[in-house]
């Protein structure tokens, strides 16, 4: 018996690692990359700045399981990550809270603000743009405004081509308005990065004698899905094969590309000890990044006189680019339930992770699905 799993990120390494221990079958993971860890990739760059290939990873969760899981293949660095939205060159928390309210509004003005916030949602509430943009009340009205303005338009443009509210309102929520102090940018109770990194973790993780991995090996090139039937190198294949991988790359764009946003990075190393206050500045008025990241203020690592950042720069992904995000919009979840019904007429097929559910999850839902996944093979 043996279990092939296509990709090895956080979703394809949790998977092998949960089969592995639950039975004793072979598992075998493809990767088409010449690494482990998926998106989570981190490594030393040429100043020794462990730098984050695609993109800044922290790991936060409310779900035990998935930190109790992690806890087994790696120490924890304290990260509490604080995010700063650079507002016409003034720095201002985000989520947007009370202190970014005191920042941005003269005093009288931010008092009444505050205290309609409060009567309306109560002290310590995470109120999504989207709600706050409901509400009558004139300070609430100008408050919604401004944040929608000055915090989400600009930035949602640049990420993904629309208009906060063309979205999935579960995007918004993801960056609530809080009704506090809490400067955190998670409200999550776990909050941390892998003491020697993402990579390190998941090589822990696939360290078992019944996994073997193999890397450089694009499984579309040796994939085929016809209906019912998986073929691999051309041979019927009635091995459970777990695919964490894009779906319309493995159907061979049969009905159409679905749409994904990519992002350029450019890093740059700077010789100074430090370049901005936090790990991520959002840029949500101007420039044409997102966002710009300063690894060394996320992973705790001491280097003095050098650091790197890296400036984010989201586009609509073309054919051969990295498909970062999959499009939370209606008409995209439209097709993409028609690949998966075509999908799971192949009963020895599973789907698992950010690009084959094409839905934007954190890596502790994905952990947390793929322990739950791993109870069902
Ligand atoms: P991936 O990490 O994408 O891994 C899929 C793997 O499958 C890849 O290695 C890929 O090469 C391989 N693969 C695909 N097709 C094939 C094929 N045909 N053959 C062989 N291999 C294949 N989450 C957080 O919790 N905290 C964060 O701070 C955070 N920040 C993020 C920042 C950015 C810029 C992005 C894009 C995402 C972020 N995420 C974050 C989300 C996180 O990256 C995902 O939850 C996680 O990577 C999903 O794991 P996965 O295994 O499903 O997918
Ligand atoms: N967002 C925004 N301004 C910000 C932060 C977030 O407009 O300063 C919006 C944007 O549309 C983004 C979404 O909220 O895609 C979710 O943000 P989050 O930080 O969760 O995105 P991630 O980078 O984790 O994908």
């Amino acid at each position: 018996m043996r279990y092939l799993i296509v990709g090895a990120g956080p979703a394809g390494c949790t998977l092998a690692r949960a089969v592995a221990e639950r039975t004793d079958a072979e598992v075998l993971v493809w990767e088409r990359r010449d690494h482990i860890a998926g998106n989570t990739y981190d490594a030393p760059d040429a100043a020794g700045v462990l730098t984050h290939r695609y993109g800044p990873h922290i790991f936060h969760t409310r779900e035990e399981e998935a930190q109790t899981f992690l806890s087994r293949f790696t120490e924890w660095y304290p990260l509490r990550h604080r995010v700063l939205a650079d507002v016409h060159g003034r720095l201002m928390p985000v989520p947007f809270n009370l202190v970014s309210l005191r920042l941005a509004f003269e005093p009288a003005q931010a008092e009444a603000m505050e205290r309609r916030l409060t009567e309306a949602f109560g002290y310590g509430a995470r109120v999504s743009i989207l709600r706050l943009r409901e509400r009558a009340e004139p300070e609430l009205r100008t408050l919604a405004d401004y944040v929608y303005e000055n915090v989400f338009r600009h930035y949602t443009r640049k990420q993904w081509d629309a208009e906060p509210d063309q979205l999935d309102p579960a995007a918004m929520s993801r960056v609530p308005v809080l009704v506090s102090e809490d400067c955190g940018y998670f409200q999550d109770p776990w909050q941390g990065m892998p003491a020697d990194g993402f990579t390190a973790m998941f090589a822990r993780m696939l360290d078992h004698p019944r996994i073997r991995m193999e890397l450089g090996v694009d499984a579309c090139a040796r994939m085929t899905l016809d209906g019912a039937n998986l073929r691999v190198d051309g041979e019927r294949c009635d091995e459970t094969v777990i695919y964490t991988g894009a779906l319309d790359e493995l159907m061979r764009n049969r009905l159409g590309p679905l749409p994904y946003r990519t992002l350029d990075f450019v890093f740059e190393t700077l010789n100074q000890d430090e370049y901005q206050p936090v790990g991520v500045v959002n840029y949500t008025v101007d420039q044409p990044f997102t966002r710009i990241t300063e690894f060394k203020k996320l992973t705790g690592q001491k280097l003095p006189g050098v650091t790197t950042i890296a400036r984010e720069y989201p586009r609509a992904c073309a054919p051969g680019d990295t498909p970062y995000y999959p499009i939370p919009d209606a008409q995209s979840a439209g097709r993409y339930a028609a690949y998966r019904r075509e999908a799971e007429r192949c009963p020895n097929l599973r789907l698992l992770g950010r690009l084959a559910e094409y839905r934007y999850y954190n890596i502790d839902a994905i952990v947390t699905r793929a322990l739950a996944l791993a109870r069902t093979l």
